[in-house]
This record gives structure tokens, C-alpha cells and sequence, in this order.
């Protein structure tokens, strides 16, 4: 049963990658991630259906248009494979619960957020709005609890807030974006407040860190450092995976 249904999750993870793929491309031009069928986005020719099976078509188009030849993105297959082992890791570590649908839809938005913050430096309200309210939902039968899970929201929020507000303040000049807010009350919906917290710090730490070795390097001051909520999705994703055990270690220490 167990290697099965690790398998079927890595093969049900690669077509939701499929999917990501998908709702990456369009969101940030708000077209509808439903219709039309996927197309070459350079010639626009609507793709066959053995085009668009993930990682195998990449690899066998040999990562170009079958028409214009014109190069897929990298992005696809990473994607599709990146999807594909976080079904699968947590499929081995959750099992069948309501608390593995959970952490998968939040891995999924944090996947999407990541390559569109990245990308275009935007967090689409279309993931964190309707995220907030599917983590609380799911909070009311499985981890962190509904308790934890409004006080994240309200924490992870508020506090992002009240930094970027003092950021504008002082600096006059924006630092932070609404949709960082938005993005941390999404992981504080899904994580409860203590993971919020430790996730928040991990995305400092990590940004801090590129941001000086973007200096040192020369390639770059503050203003062309990446965007934050890219760390937010890793320091989430950390937080969510090695957390849990960080925060019993940290308090068995005190
Ligand atoms: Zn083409």
C-alpha cells in the first residue's frame, strides 16, 4: 500500500504541477486559468495532448515548440517536478488525512506565489485572499486549530503591516507590499502564529542574507534585491516542515 500510494501521489502531483504551471502563466495577466486550452505561447498553436503530459512532453520536445521551435521555459518541468515530490513527501509523512489536503493546497499557493513574486514581483490576490479563508476553514478539523489559526491571520497581518507602514514612514519609500501582508496572514491561516513567526523570521534571515551578498558581490544595492515574498513561500515551506521540531528543540532548551 505504501509504495502505491507514495507513486500515486507523485504521479497526481506532477498533473497538478501541470496545473500551477498554468495559473502561473495567466494569473499575473488575469486571464482565466480554466479556458482556452494551454497553446505555445509564442506561435499560439492550441498544444496536442501528448505535449502536454508533464516532464515527459519537456523532455521529449526536447524543450522546444514543436512548430516555432521557439524554447519552453525550464520553469514547466522544475515545476511539475518540484509538485510532484511535495505530493509525494507528504503523502509518506501525512498519510490519507484531512491535515495532508491541507499542507498540499498550502504547498500548491506557496509554489504559485514563489514563481509569480519572482518573476513579476506580485503576489495575485486571486491565491492569498481565497487562501486565507480555505487555511481557517480547514483549521476548524485539523492543525493549527482554529484558535491558532485567527491569531495568525491577525499576527501574521498585522505585524507585516505595522513593519511595512514604519518602513514608509521613515524611509519614505515603499519596502513591503500589501500583498506580503496578505501573503503572511495566508501562511498564518494555514501554520497557526507560531510557525508564522518562525517562517518570518527564516524569510528575513534568508532575504538579509542575498541582500548583503548581492552588495558584497557588487551586483546589486537593496532596491534590486529579490522580492520578499519569495522568501516568505521558503521560509513557509521551511517552517512547515522542519518547524515543528525546531520549536520543541527551542523549548526544551528553555
Ligand atoms: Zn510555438
Amino acid at each position: 500500500m505504501t509504495t502505491r500510494w507514495i507513486v500515486f501521489a507523485a504521479i497526481l502531483g506532477s498533473t497538478i504541477g501541470s496545473f500551477l504551471n498554468v495559473c502561473i502563466h495567466r494569473l499575473p495577466s488575469r486571464e482565466s486559468i480554466v479556458w482556452p486550452r494551454s497553446a505555445c505561447p509564442h506561435c499560439r498553436r492550441e498544444l496536442a495532448w501528448y505535449e502536454n503530459l508533464p516532464i515527459l512532453s519537456f523532455l521529449a520536445l526536447r524543450a522546444r515548440c514543436r512548430t516555432c521551435h521557439q524554447p519552453i521555459s525550464i520553469r514547466y518541468p522544475i515545476v511539475e517536478a518540484l509538485t510532484a515530490a511535495m505530493f509525494a513527501g507528504a503523502a509518506w509523512y501525512y498519510g490519507p488525512s484531512i491535515l495532508l489536503v491541507s499542507r498540499l493546497l498550502f504547498g500548491c499557493a506557496l509554489i504559485v506565489l514563489f514563481a509569480i513574486d519572482l518573476e513579476h514581483h506580485l503576489l495575485p490576490n486571486a491565491i492569498t485572499l481565497p487562501g486565507i479563508v480555505i487555511g481557517f476553514v480547514f483549521s476548524l478539523v485539523a492543525d493549527p486549530g482554529w484558535q491558532a489559526s485567527l491569531v495568525g491571520i491577525v499576527f501574521g497581518g498585522g505585524l507585516l503591516y505595522a513593519i511595512a507602514e514604519a518602513y514608509y514612514r521613515i524611509r519614505h519609500e515603499e519596502g513591503l507590499g500589501m500583498g506580503d501582508v496578505k501573503m503572511l496572514a495566508l501562511i498564518g491561516a494555514f501554520l497557526g502564529w507560531q510557525l508564522t513567526l518562525l517562517a518570518l523570521m527564516m524569510a528575513s534571515l534568508g532575504g538579509s542574507i542575498i541582500g548583503v551578498a548581492l552588495i558584497v558581490t557588487k551586483r546589486g544595492g537593496m532596491k534590486s534585491a529579490l522580492p520578499f515574498g519569495t522568501f516568505l513561500a521558503l521560509g513557509a515551506a521551511l517552517a512547515a516542515t522542519v518547524g515543528p521540531g525546531l520549536l520543541d528543540w527551542y523549548l526544551g532548551l528553555l
